[in-house]
């Protein structure tokens, strides 16, 4: 069934690339319905940007966080970190962000009313081709170009395209202004005085760099290493109204993996070389084609990924955005365009999943190159580098600053140390003119700015001797490549890849009302595991029983003793992507057995209690699949009232 589905996935995502086919409005009631997600503060009215998650969605995100600690965390032994979100301006002043962090802004000149510049023109994009028939095909192309490449336009970029286009406020049809930089950071004052300016961050990764010394300090001094840090992030969207896809405060989880810039290599490159990920690069992107099925090697062959270490992460994120269950034709990596990149970036390819509205960026992963340390270096003060010894140390040459101590500290008492470290400022060069001095004429006289006096040196007193002296190592600024995964959008993708709905049944009477949407979330991601469905009222005490051992064994599961019938009663534990429904029946008290239904297929096997914990874990761990428990035990008989109706495909 699952190969049927991707065969039919695959075929209507080839024939509709641009956008993934659900029903928003039925999509959007099972979210409100099942409290996966709510405007925040809904009864005041909501606010733009802020949404609150239920009891589904805040398992489903624990269960995407755990996956993310032990395939990063765990796998790659990361250090995690866990930051203020408060930061000092001057942090986000040494990042660029004071000056940079911005999108392009355009106002409706009558009402002020905001709008981001790229989103209007390709808003006006979708509607022109979606509603006008009468485009020409070169009208056609051209906008399909200028989408594709619309985060490549800067704000004279962008006016021009809405001047070109005739483009009004879309919500009163009014001229808007030129388009200028809003910065998305929320400010805010720290303290009671208000002297101390403030942001909320707008992303978790400078909390590890200013703790880059200890971080290195922590993990021996060993170089390459990474640390990581899930946390919330704020930015005040200027419009944000792609749903929860553009939110003002979200969870991030992001790595900040520290290298030697000059040292290209990946300790466990192999174990990834060989996994094909759809790359959509720059090349591909300008020239109008599409992204192409390549392995890590191809890419790197093709000069697309210059960095290993940046390839070996983005392999690691297609490892992982697998094992959460995105649709496979449904994810694709694509390179940043050159004027696209953050002002910290070198490279930067985002995982982009399609979703209802289009390709969504959900995960970015740049190349931060030294930006970030060698900024926090100047503005701190503090020397954020690490030291590499060199396998055989190099000689080098130079020239020595070599006073005669006992006589040098009886002429100069005490303006001996501002002398001293004048003369240690100076370059090579200029000691040797110093030496030439010396030689010629037996004296040298300098100013020393810092004591504001004229010194006179004799040449008993000092010398300028070239010298050698053995390199062992260096220290230098570490480079930094960045995965960074907004987990909301990644929650959100994934909701929308796992639901379909289940065709009526002949069976099924209007008044039946049974709501049959489905999320096939894989176990892992589900928010539980197990639903426990007592038939009768009386079967408390082997409901409590198996509640124990579940808990006992970390199985996550939800108790639906209504008197609702046992079809109602699986759709709802469909609709909220519950993997595994156990029947409590007569039989589980004379026989000992339970049923368990698998979501999908809707298929029944009856199993001994004795083995449930067994066969639950092996399923919930992949260590068999349903197939393999169907040969194992004897399938249950499906009643009329079971069949709701099997897979279908969206
Ligand atoms: P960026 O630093 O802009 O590359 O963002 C990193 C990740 O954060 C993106 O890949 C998104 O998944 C997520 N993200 C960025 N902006 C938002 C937003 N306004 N709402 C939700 N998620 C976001």
């Amino acid at each position: 069934m699952k190969k049927e589905i991707n065969q039919i996935t695959k075929e209507w995502n080839r024939a509709n690339p641009d956008k993934l086919h659900i029903n928003p409005e039925e999509f959007n009631e099972l979210l409100t319905r099942r409290f996966f997600v709510i405007p925040s503060f809904e009864i005041y009215g909501g606010v733009a940007g802020l949404y609150d998650y239920g009891p589904p969605a805040c398992a489903i995100k624990a269960n995407i966080l755990d996956l993310w600690r032990r395939h990063f965390v765990n796998e790659e032994n990361m250090l995690e970190v866990d930051c203020s979100s408060l930061t000092p301006e001057t942090v986000f002043v040494a990042s660029g962000h004071v000056q940079r962090f911005a999108d392009w802004m355009v106002k409706d000149v009558v009402t002020n009313d905001c709008f981001r510049a790229d989103k209007l023109v390709g808003e006006f994009i979708d509607t022109e081709l979606e509603e006008n028939s009468e485009l020409t095909q070169e009208k056609t192309e051209e906008y399909a170009l200028v989408k594709k490449k619309i985060d490549d336009y800067d704000g004279k970029g962008l006016d021009e395209l809405i001047q070109k286009y005739g483009i009004k406020s879309p919500t009163t049809g009014n001229e808007l202004s030129a388009s200028y930089p809003f910065n998305l950071m929320f400010s805010t004052p720290i303290g009671p005085t208000g002297k101390l300016k403030g942001y909320l961050r707008p992303e978790t990764a400078q909390g590890i760099f200013v703790n880059f010394k200890r971080l290195l300090e922590y993990n021996g001094k060993q170089m390459p290493f990474a640390s990581a840090q899930i946390g919330q992030a704020f930015r005040n969207e200027i419009s944000p109204r792609s749903g929860l896809l553009r939110v003002r405060e979200f969870t991030l989880a992001e790595i900040e993996h520290f290298l030697n810039p000059d040292v290209d290599e990946h300790p466990k490159l192999d174990t990834i070389s060989s996994i094909r990920v759809p790359f959509f690069s720059r090349e591909n992107q300008t020239q109008g084609l599409n992204p192409v099925d390549l392995t890590i090697a191809e890419a790197m062959e093709k000069g697309w990924l210059t960095n290993k270490t940046h390839a070996y992460y983005i392999a690691r994120v297609k490892l992982f955005m697998d094992e959460c269950g995105v649709l496979p034709t449904a994810i694709r990596f694509r390179q940043h365009l050159a004027n696209e990149m953050a002002h910290y970036a070198r490279d930067c390819w985002d995982c982009e999943l399609l979703t209802s509205y289009g390709w969504i960026e959900v995960v970015g992963i740049a190349n931060r190159s030294c930006f970030d340390l060698e900024n926090h270096s100047k503005y701190s003060k503090n020397e954020l580098v690490a030291y590499e010894s060199f396998e055989t140390p190099t000689v080098e040459e130079f020239v020595a600053v070599e006073p005669v101590k006992q006589k040098i500290g009886k002429i100069l008492k005490g303006d001996v140390e501002p002398v001293m470290t004048y003369l240690n400022s100076l370059t090579d060069q200029e000691r040797l003119d110093l030496q030439k001095q010396l030689d010629e004429t037996g004296k040298i006289s300098f100013r020393v700015e810092s004591i504001d006096k004229t010194i006179e040196l004799t040449k008993d007193l000092i010398a300028f001797p070239k010298r050698e002296k053995k390199i062992l190592g260096r220290n230098y600024t570490p480079g930094v490549i960045e995965p960074s995964f907004g987990i909301g959008r990644i929650i959100y993708c994934l909701l929308e890849h796992s639901y379909w709905v289940r065709p009526k049944q002949e069976h099924e009477k209007e008044e039946d009302k049974i709501q049959r949407a489905v999320l096939s979330l894989p176990p892992a991601i589900a928010p539980y595991k197990v639903a426990l469905l007592p038939i009768k009222a009386d079967q408390d005490q082997i409901v409590k029983k198996l509640q124990q051992s579940l808990a006992r064994y970390g199985i996550s599961h939800r108790v639906d003793a209504g008197n609702q019938n046992i079809g109602k009663k699986y759709a709802r534990a469909d609709d909220i992507g519950i993997p595994f429904a156990i029947t409590i029946d007569d039989n589980s008290v004379t026989a000992g057995t339970v049923t368990i239904r698998e979501r999908d297929s809707c298929e029944q096997v009856i199993v001994p209690i004795s083995d449930l914990i067994t066969v639950l874990n092996d399923l919930i761990d992949r260590i068999k699949l349903w197939e393999d428990i169907k040969q194992a035990y004897p399938e249950q008989k499906q009643t009329a009232s079971d069949k709701v109706g099997k897979k279908q495909v969206k």
